[in-house]
């Protein structure tokens, strides 16, 4: 499956923001966004005036970035959103937030999306005691998410359980730290989703 290979820093000064695309290092001195404010490759004296169609643009590769989406896919996932009852903003981050590297993110199962998505892609999730590899894989309310067996005994799933919990599970899951078995409540409501990502830019920037 395609995905972004370069520089993960890089993505967060583009966008001028934390998007904490690296777990724990995101919280350190060590973040490139602290130590360097400016955007990478400009070397501007005058910081330059941002039309809104720049700020509509930044606001679509924001959400991109944080969900670890390629363009097509992100493109994909707002035209199911448009064609779904309710607002096209909202409905769009209940896709991304329905994702399952995100959802396994969000269960504190892994320290960032980036991880969350190994661990999909080399088989090591189960969804109803199924192993499914498809970081995409949309959750469906009432799943159950969990470790594959073999992988719950092996080194680094231990290491990654012993240093629960790093985060708060939002309350659209649940998540047995004991038995390291998530619980999909509900879909998320918009209320629910933790980010900063302003929807109506993007659905701005896709209508023209
Ligand atoms: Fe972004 Fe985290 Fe890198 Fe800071 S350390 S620039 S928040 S990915």
């Amino acid at each position: 499956m395609a995905r972004n290979t370069g520089p993960t820093c890089r993505l967060c000064r583009r966008v001028g923001e934390k998007l904490f695309l690296k777990g724990d290092r995101c919280f350190t001195p060590m973040c490139a966004v602290d130590r360097r404010r400016q955007p990478p490759g400009e070397r501007h004296l005058r910081r330059p005036r941002v039309s809104d169609r720049g700020i509509q643009l930044k606001e679509k590769q924001k959400a991109r970035f944080t969900y670890g989406v390629l363009e097509r896919q992100f493109r994909r996932y707002f035209e199911r959103a448009q064609n779904s009852p309710g607002a096209t903003g909202d409905a769009l981050l209940q896709f991304l937030e329905r994702r399952l590297d995100n959802v396994v993110f969000r269960l504190d199962i892994a320290e960032s999306r980036a991880q969350a998505r190994q661990l999909v892609n080399h088989g090591h999730i189960t969804i109803g005691g199924r192993k499914v590899s498809i970081p995409s894989y949309q959750v469906k309310e009432g799943e159950a998410i969990g470790w594959k067996e073999s992988s719950q005994a092996r080194e680094f799933s231990k290491a990654l359980a012993a240093s629960m919990p790093r985060k708060s599970v939002p309350t659209w899951l649940t998540i047995d730290t004991k038995d390291l078995i998530g619980q999909v409540n509900h879909l998320p409501q918009p209320d629910e989703i933790d980010n900063t990502i302003d929807t109506r830019m993007i659905v701005e920037y896709y209508s023209k």
